[in-house]
């Protein structure tokens, strides 16, 4: 069984400067990604936040320069394109990982997974998605050229994937269920001065309509009541995230919607395991946090093992 130092699970940007300070520090490291480095980079457009960058960088720009790094020819970081089922911690020196084809020991992990898309919850969602509802504007833009649409939700994601899907689509109607928007000053002022984005406030959506695909929407003002029926054709929503994590260890702390727990150093509950990114329960999720978080449970592992080999 192949075995390591130190185990990162998820290749997006906290678990790659995770990963960056490892190498760096002389462990034997991998990177578990069951997809392509970057995570939810690869569904941003334009990144005008993160540090160092004044001119803005694409997403996948920001994700290739970070992958690009990792790779220490001195101390190669081990990759494995797979999915983790299972980690079982066996002591406070050493954890089972369970991928679905073979099985890894470990002093350490640091779990780095990001979070996934929170849904609608309303009726006919899942027969649509693909078919009209999408959680990816830079995937899926192009295909509401000139037509209408809407986006749903009040933070930050919502508010910049409108800005970039007004370029390409005729009309946005932003429906969020309060009347003030969660996102940031900058990106509300923007939504707020661009023509072809009609904000919906105190609004959810009720019902979906369509038959082979989605053509249309009701919304529903949740303060009076009133509803509103809109002919449209795409939906995109982004109404934040939730953990994705199915293959924690028994008996990790996590918060009530499922975030782990850690301490300021990026430690769990349980010796040896360290969390990082959007993953861990916290209120700032931000690329420049999710790098912080990364170098931090790195260092803080590097730490552990030092004292586990005293
Ligand atoms: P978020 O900040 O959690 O916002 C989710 C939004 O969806 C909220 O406005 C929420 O409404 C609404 N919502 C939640 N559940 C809903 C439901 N079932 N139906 C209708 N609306 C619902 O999520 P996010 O915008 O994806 O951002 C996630 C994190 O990434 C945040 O920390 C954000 O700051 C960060 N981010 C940063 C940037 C940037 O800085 N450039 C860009 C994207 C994301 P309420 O407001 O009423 O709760």
């Amino acid at each position: 069984m192949k075995s390591f130092d130190a185990i990162v699970i998820g290749g997006g940007p906290a678990g790659l400067t995770a990963a960056l300070y490892l190498v760096r520090s002389g462990l034997k490291t991998a990177i578990v990604e069951k997809l392509i480095d970057g995570g939810q980079l690869h569904q941003t457009s334009a990144i005008d936040n993160y540090p160092g960058f004044p001119k803005g960088i694409q997403g996948y720009e920001l994700s290739d320069l970070l992958s690009e790094h990792v790779n220490n020819p001195e101390n190669p970081v081990v990759r494995f394109r797979d999915e983790v089922i299972e980690i079982i911690p066996q002591s406070d020196k050493q954890h089972l990982v369970k991928l679905s084809s073979e099985e890894l020991l470990t002093k350490v992990v640091i779990v780095a997974c990001g979070a996934k898309y929170r849904k609608l919850n309303i009726a006919k969602e899942s027969e649509f998605i693909g078919k009209g509802i999408s959680f990816c504007a830079l995937c899926d833009g192009n295909f509401f050229r000139n037509q209408d649409i809407a986006v749903v939700g009040g933070g930050n994601s919502a508010l910049e994937e409108s800005l970039y899907l007004s370029k390409i689509v005729k009309k946005i109607y932003l429906i969020h269920r309060r009347d003030q928007f969660r996102g940031s000053k900058i990106y509300q002022e923007k939504v707020e001065k661009t023509a072809n984005i009609e904000i919906l406030y105190d609004s959810v959506i009720k019902e979906l309509h369509g038959d082979n695909g989605l053509s249309g929407i009701t919304v529903t003002n949740v303060k009076n009541g009133s509803e509103r029926k809109i002919d449209l054709q795409g939906i995109f929503v982004f109404v934040g995230f939730e953990p994705s994590a199915g293959f924690l260890p028994k008996g990790i702390e996590v918060d009530s919607q499922g975030f782990i727990k850690t301490d300021q150093e990026m430690l769990t509950n349980i010796p040896g395991i360290f969390a990082a990114g959007d993953i861990r329960s916290k209120n700032c999720r931000q690329i420049a946090t999710a790098v912080g978080d990364g170098a931090c449970a790195a260092n803080s592992a590097f730490s552990y093992l030092e004292n586990l080999n005293a």
